[in-house]
Order: C-alpha cells, then structure tokens, then sequence
C-alpha cells in the first residue's frame, strides 16, 4: 500500500504540469529513480518532491460556533454600556434637579 506521501505525489504528476526547475523542460512521464529523485532528460538536473501537508480554516460548524460566542459578548457589552448610561443618565438628572 503506498503511503499518503507517495499517493500525494503520483496524483500531482499524474496532472502532467511539473517542468525542470532549471531549464524549464516539461517532465511529463519521466519517471522517478530508486531514490524517488527525478533527473531532467534535457539538462540533469535533480529533483525531488517536497510535499506539505497543512491544515487550513475549513470547519464551518466550528467556525459558526465561535461566531456565536463573539455576538454573544457583543451583546453583553452592549447590555453593560446601556445600563450604565442609564445610571449616570439618572445621576446627572438628579444633580440638575437639585
Ligand atoms: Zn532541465
């Protein structure tokens, strides 16, 4: 079974759009050597794949949730700041009436 590097790699070559990094030639259906290196047959050149695997923003659910939280606090914040320009909203009538 080939490991998920190696699948990784053979799809990527599979879409036939890897060229010599030094002169360009096209590299379509060369094959790799025992040491999973690819030697470009115009000018020798040595290859070999690097494959990155990352993990990137893509659970929605997840993302929604935090969301939530976020709108949440805005709404205490809000809640907060009305009061209190209610009390000195209050306060300040007091001192004008006295
Ligand atoms: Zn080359």
């Amino acid at each position: 079974m080939r490991s998920p590097r190696e699948q990784i790699i053979i799809e990527a070559r599979a879409s036939g759009r890897y060229r010599c990094a030094k002169c360009s030639y096209s590299l379509a259906g060369v094959p790799a050597d025992e040491r999973g290196r690819v030697i470009c047959p115009e000018c020798g050149f040595a290859m070999r794949f690097v494959v990155e695997v990352r993990l990137a923003r893509g659970d929605d659910e997840q993302i929604r949730t935090r969301d939530e939280a976020l709108h949440r606090g805005d709404r205490m914040m809000i809640i907060v700041a009305v009061v209190v320009l209610g009390i000195l909203g209050v306060l300040a009538l007091l001192t004008v009436i006295d």
